[in-house]
């Protein structure tokens, strides 16, 4: 069985830092607990969705554009759009969860108001239209320099425990900083944001209903009653890292004996909380076997997790000038099992992977200020959490200029 039943609200911390949590969740503050369905659907389920889906686009279309032939060539926009993306591969499944219908992680949950937003920004890439267009699609947003744990891969290693710069005004101002510019995803990060719950909760209360918020944890302290908040407060979905099938391997990994206790524990309550649910993997050389990958999937299709996302290793942190790029031999075995598992008919019970390497290989980088942006702990922009180079202050008064000198660099690797 891979999940321990221990009382989640009794355990203590434990692990080589201990910083204390922000604010400890009341249980009594919580309202009463309703589950929420939730699940992957395919085979004619997901044609029937699919078909509205595409009813949407062509309703989104129509509103955006005057000339009929527009709307022509709008939908063959999407289309080649969708190709770029996918190839030729049809969509086999999709994520249900509270709701809304999901295609992949870094697209907003159809149907609402977000998701119509999205599309017609990506249709201002065809022709200008009457849309107030997101600026980014997501941004990443570190709120803490708190974490508990000590990962081998760390990217913000440098700055974990120091003293934090950042107020909650400081946070408050830049969600609405980025609500401004037009920001779909945004995706609170660290440090590990467990350790701010009460700063996490009082963001999405305040934030207006434009962005869908993420949270990008460890799984620390996602008890039943804090994801229950969470959603409460306006949650759409968590990244839990986990980075091995077997407990001992990823608690080494983290450095923190209790990781894969919380990332398990945590996936099972943000699930029963209507939270969508990934895990997110670096896939380490040591990793990268075939039937490693079949385990961690097995794993992740237990636990019931609507996504899992592949991360190559970057020479960044506490990874940097080390050398943990993967082989030709292992980047290939990992983009076959991405198609495998989610084009073809044998897998279709498996979690949706996601995995940004094989677009960026393809379509170069989305992030670099384009699609895309970092803000770490001390609240500077960065091209992406794997690109580390401060371009100012996003509270600065010129943030535009900067933001177009940040794109102007580029990324250096795609
Ligand atoms: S990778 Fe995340 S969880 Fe691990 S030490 Fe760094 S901030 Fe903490």
């Amino acid at each position: 069985m891979l999940f321990n039943r221990r009382n989640t609200e009794a355990l203590t911390l434990s692990g080589a830092l201990e910083p204390a949590l922000d604010h400890d969740v009341q249980i009594s503050e919580v309202g009463p607990k309703k589950t929420l369905p939730s699940s992957l659907i395919s085979g004619k389920q997901k044609n029937w969705v699919h078909l509205k889906l595409k009813l949407t686009l062509i309703k989104i279309i129509i509103r955006q554009y005057n000339n009929p032939l527009d709307w022509f060539k709008g939908l063959r926009f999407l289309i080649s759009l969708r190709r770029q993306f996918l190839g030729d591969h049809s969509l086999r499944k999709m994520a249900f969860v509270d709701g809304k219908y999901y295609m992949g992680l870094y697209t907003p949950g159809w149907n609402d108001k977000i998701y119509e937003r999205f599309i017609a920004t990506e249709l201002k890439h065809f022709k200008k239209n009457k849309t107030n267009a997101f600026r980014f699609n997501h941004v990443f947003l570190a709120i803490t320099k708190k974490c508990a744990l000590r990962c081998e891969h760390c990217y913000e290693w440098d700055n974990l425990n120091k003293k934090e710069v950042r107020t909650k005004e400081d946070l408050q101002a830049t969600v609405q900083k980025l609500q401004d510019f037009g920001t779909a995803q945004i995706h609170l990060t660290g440090g590990e944001p467990m350790l701010k719950l009460d700063t996490v909760i009082s963001i999405l209360k305040n934030a207006p209903k434009e962005s869908n918020f993420w949270m990008n944890t460890s799984g620390l302290k996602l008890t039943d009653a804090n994801t229950r908040k969470l959603k409460q407060a306006g949650l759409t979905g968590v990244f839990i890292s986990l980075d091995h099938f077997k407990a001992e391997a990823h608690n080494r990994f983290r450095n923190y004996k209790d990781a894969f206790y919380w990332a398990t524990t945590g996936a099972k309550n943000a699930i029963n909380n209507g939270l969508v649910v990934a895990f997110s993997i670096c896939m380490t050389r040591d990793f990268v076997k075939e039937d490693h990958i079949m385990k961690y999937m097995d794993l992740a299709k237990e636990a019931g997790v609507h996504f899992v996302q592949f991360l190559e290793p970057k020479s960044v942190g506490h990874y940097k000038n080390e050398e943990v790029a993967l082989s030709d031999g292992q980047m290939k075995l990992l983009e076959e099992t991405f198609l495998k598992m989610n084009f073809s008919k044998d897998y279709l019970s498996y979690p949706i992977i996601t995995y940004h390497a094989y677009y960026q290989r393809r379509q170069g980088c989305f992030s670099g200020g384009n699609r895309g942006l970092y803000i770490d702990t001390d609240g500077d922009i960065n091209p992406c959490t794997f690109c580390h180079r401060k371009s100012g202050n996003i509270l600065d008064a010129d943030i535009d200029e900067k933001l177009e000198q940040l794109m102007l660099r580029g990324c250096p690797e795609f």
